[in-house]
């Protein structure tokens, strides 16, 4: 990639420059020593793996027992109320987090 960076810029600059340019959802980035908060500065790591990180938004399934990624069962889900209606009906975000790896993933869900 050819972009320039000022010398305060974050991990989270390169993250939206790479999600427009690549046409990424979600992505993390991955040192020698794991994951890579992207609050940090760029200017903090002279190598990095960026790796698109897929979402079951499309699928419509979250992992909420093993992640499919690397296969842990430490799984922490949690549920969000978007909208209600009168009649009882209620929607919103189911989402997934891994505790080992960290994949997130979300998916809609509702009474209806
Ligand atoms: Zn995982």
């Amino acid at each position: 990639m050819s972009s320039d960076f000022s010398a305060e810029a974050k991990l989270a600059d390169l993250e939206s420059e790479m999600k427009s340019t690549l046409k990424w959802l979600q992505l993390e980035f991955v040192s020698k020593n794991g994951k890579v908060d992207v609050s940090e500065p760029l200017t903090a790591h002279s190598t990095l793996n960026a790796k698109e990180v897929p979402l079951s938004g499309f699928t419509g399934s979250i992992d909420e027992k093993k992640c499919r990624r690397c296969g842990s069962e430490d799984i922490s889900v949690s549920r969000t109320v978007e909208w209600w209606k009168m009649n009882g009906d209620a929607g919103g975000q189911l989402t997934s987090w891994c505790q080992v790896c960290g994949l997130q993933l979300s998916s809609s869900w509702s009474d209806e």
